[in-house]
């Protein structure tokens, strides 16, 4: 380890969508810093401890630093989501991770990234020690502005909540609000507001965005002074030197050009048995090519369903000259940059949508939980894709009838004009991504540090 470089410590909590940008900001970082990132054992899904072992062997210059959190009976959490528990678990045990972190690193710390989901326990901690903490937030500029701003309107709306008017900036309505925020008292509602207020006090918050996608979120965050937002983004995806998981389904390359759907709902949003019904039959209905990836858990080992089982009798079949159906993981950066895929269904985690914009892949939003809805309001609003607003979505009854999703996926997969200002967002992506502006700027201020 070369001690005139600034050594950074990354904290990511749990789940691949925290996971995969801090791997991304890791890997970024390594070419001029010295980068510790710490991974929390054990890791809740099989996805984030394949993650962990291909990115340490291919990342040899990535120093790993691992914390074996003591066991917990989650039994005693029935019904609470197992990576959201996960969360408050690294925030109630902070302050033994930052200990061991002190004292096994290889050389000094000069700052520290957080996951902004574990920020209200890591920030006091490093300023205490005197070290610089910054904090990735692993979501859109739209859902940051939103969480900055969320606590002000909970202090004059202690009770209950409405249509959120983030000032100078937009309306967030309250159907797209994530729905445990809905009670003030639930424990989520807890734990963001103490994280929002804590980012406020870092050193600066790092998010994976670029300007022509959230021009407006971006001003506004800027217009608040403090702290400095950074926008990395798009970060370029990790490139694993080996892989224990299969990459890209062969399948896709005797598609013709742009013409498969490719539809995920990322690595933790399980849809229910009777919408995957729906969503099958609405896609045989279209008569597009797809390729699909199901969940039908929260936490990828307890997946256990036959594919033919779920989609009912006959399906596959049906369907087997025109889509490739899996339970597996697929690398979704490859999907996307692949040269048959031409639209994207997606929940619109926000990953997921960098990696669509990057490579200019149209989208049809469906949003299912949590921020996703604020980040298919940018999907729109950017020429990204679709957003049929009224799909339902976490908590709610009703499904989306086939015939109606049919409708949207040929609307998305047939409309030029949207084709278009995709590929517009995908050129701006690519623009930002080349220099690594925001990257040299945050490593400029490491430097400070050293
Ligand atoms: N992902 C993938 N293959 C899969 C499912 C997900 O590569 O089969 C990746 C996807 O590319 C993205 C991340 O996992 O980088 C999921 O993050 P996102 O923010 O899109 O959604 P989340 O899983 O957090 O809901
Ligand atoms: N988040 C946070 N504090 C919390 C819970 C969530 O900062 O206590 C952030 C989280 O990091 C993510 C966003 O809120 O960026 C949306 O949370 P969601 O429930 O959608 O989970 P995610 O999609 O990140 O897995």
């Amino acid at each position: 380890m070369d001690p005139s470089r600034p050594h950074i410590a990354l904290l990511p909590s749990a789940g691949m969508g925290h996971l995969i940008p801090f791997s991304r900001l890791a890997a970024s970082l390594s070419d001029l810093c010295t980068v510790t990132m710490i991974s929390i054992l054990p890791t809740v899904s099989t996805a984030e401890s394949r993650h962990f072992t291909d990115f340490f062997n291919s990342y040899g210059k990535i120093h790993p630093l691992y914390f074996q959190l003591p066991p917990l009976d989650s039994l005693a959490y029935p019904n609470t989501d197992p990576f959201f528990l996960r969360w408050t678990r690294i925030i109630e045990t902070a302050s033994d991770i930052f200990s061991h972190l002190l004292k096994s690193a290889p050389v000094p710390i000069s700052a520290i990234i957080t996951d902004s989901a574990a920020a209200s326990a890591i920030l006091p901690l490093a300023k205490s020690n005197g070290i610089p903490c910054y904090v990735l937030f692993t979501s859109s500029a739209a859902t940051l502005s939103f969480f900055k701003y969320f606590p002000t309107y909970q202090d004059s709306n202690p009770v209950s909540i409405g249509n959120v008017e983030v000032p100078g900036l937009r309306t967030v309505p309250v159907a797209s609000l994530p729905r445990p925020l809905h009670d003030p008292s639930h424990l989520f509602t807890q734990t963001l507001i103490g994280n929002s207020l804590s980012m406020v006090k870092s050193d600066g918050i790092i998010v994976n965005t670029f300007e022509y996608l959230e021009p407006d979120s971006l001003a506004w965050l800027r217009g608040e002074h403090s702290p400095p937002v950074i926008a990395v983004g798009p970060l370029p995806p990790v490139k694993m030197a080996t892989s224990t998981v299969p990459t890209v389904p062969t399948w896709l390359d005797e598609q013709p050009e742009s013409s498969v759907v490719y539809i995920s709902f990322g690595s933790r949003t399980a849809m229910s048995k009777e919408q995957i019904r729906e969503l099958g039959l609405g896609l045989e209905a279209s008569s597009c090519r797809f390729l699909w990836v199901i969940k039908t858990s929260v936490v990828d080992t307890g997946d256990q369903t036959e594919l033919s089982q779920l989609l009912g009798e006959g399906f596959l079949e049906r369907v087997k000259d025109r889509g490739f159906v899996t339970k597996g993981w697929v690398e979704q950066d490859d999907v996307l940059r692949h040269k048959s895929v031409g639209g994207f269904l997606s929940h619109c985690g926000w990953n997921s949508v960098t990696e669509a914009a990057m490579h200019g892949v149209r989208v049809l939003a469906w949003p299912r939980m949590g921020d996703q809805r604020i980040n298919a309001d940018v999907v729109a609003r950017s020429g990204l894709g679709l957003w049929p607003d009224n799909w339902s979505w976490e908590g709610e009854e009703g499904l989306v009838n086939a015939a109606e999703i049919s409708h949207r996926v040929k609307e998305m997969m047939s409309d030029e004009n949207l084709l278009k200002t995709a590929q517009k967002v995908g050129e701006a992506a690519r623009s930002a991504a080349m220099p690594g502006k925001g990257l040299a700027e945050l490593v400029r201020k490491f430097e400070g540090f050293a």
